[in-house]
């Protein structure tokens, strides 16, 4: 399959051009940025359609800006492109709408908040553990150039727990110099606490799960939004 990644030269976008470049059935046709920031080895343009045009990408993968991915979503739609999203900042009603407009328009995407196998089962478990606590409140920490606040994982796990539980469940964010991406679930009831945590270390912890959301995007239909339904549930 042939792969274009939106954000190349970021953080998270390094790191994917490297591990398609070491897996053995995707191949690397460039990457985009805003800068036209060079990457060793990787062929770099400003502009998404061209991109599209030149590279014949069936899939791109995007972990860029919450402003930037709207318009890149815009482009590949248009174009009927599927992508991968990593990219953080959607609001639900964005999601809805996309969801929607993806349905009619038959378009494909995976949007997840978070690719780490560990954040995933956080999510789950703290869905199953939330009905047993009177009350519950999410601690996010992040890198302290993380732009959006609540992060995109911690919106979802309190979406997904709120399901299940009728109190409101408060998130706290904190962005400090030497974090990467870590999330802690504190259950309380008179007399104990539970505390679920996932810490990413590693942007590497985010690998397998974009190569698995690549190599089954032509298998959903419409916007799936969160990696697990991928994981647990056949499609
Ligand atoms: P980053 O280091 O700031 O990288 C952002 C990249 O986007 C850069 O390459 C930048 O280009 C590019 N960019 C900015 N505006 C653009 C535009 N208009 N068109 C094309 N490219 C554009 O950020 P990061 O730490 O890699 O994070 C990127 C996103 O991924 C964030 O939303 C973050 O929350 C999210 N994230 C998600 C997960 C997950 O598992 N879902 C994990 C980690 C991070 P230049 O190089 O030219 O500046």
């Amino acid at each position: 399959m042939r792969v274009l990644v939106n954000g190349a030269t970021g953080k998270m976008g390094q790191e994917i051009c490297k591990a398609i470049e070491n897996s053995s059935d995707l191949t690397l046709v460039g990457g985009v940025n805003a800068s036209g920031r060079l990457l060793p080895g990787v062929e770099i343009f400003t502009d998404l359609s061209q991109a599209l045009q030149i590279t014949k990408a069936q899939v791109v993968v995007d972990f860029t800006t919450p402003e930037a991915v709207k318009n890149n979503m815009e482009v590949c739609f248009a174009a009927k492109v599927p992508m991968v999203i990593g990219t953080t900042g959607f609001t639900e009603e964005d999601l809805e709408q996309w969801q929607a407009r993806a349905q009619a328009g038959g378009w494909k995407a995976i949007i997840a908040p978070n690719f780490a196998i560990g954040a995933i089962l956080l999510m789950k478990f703290s869905q199953e553990a939330v009905t047993f606590f009177q009350k519950a409140e999410i601690i996010e920490y992040h890198h302290a150039q993380k732009l959006d606040a609540p992060s995109g994982t911690a919106l979802r796990t309190q979406a997904l727990m709120a399901n299940k539980h009728s109190q409101p469940i408060p998130i706290h964010s904190v962005r400090l110099p030497g974090l990467v991406a870590h999330q802690e679930v504190i259950f309380g009831l008179p007399g104990q606490t539970l505390t679920i945590r996932h810490d990413s270390t590693n942007r590497e912890s985010f690998m397998p799960g974009i190569l698995l959301a690549i190599s089954k995007i032509s298998e959903i239909d419409g916007v799936v939004l969160g990696l697990e339904h991928i994981l647990f549930t056949e499609i």
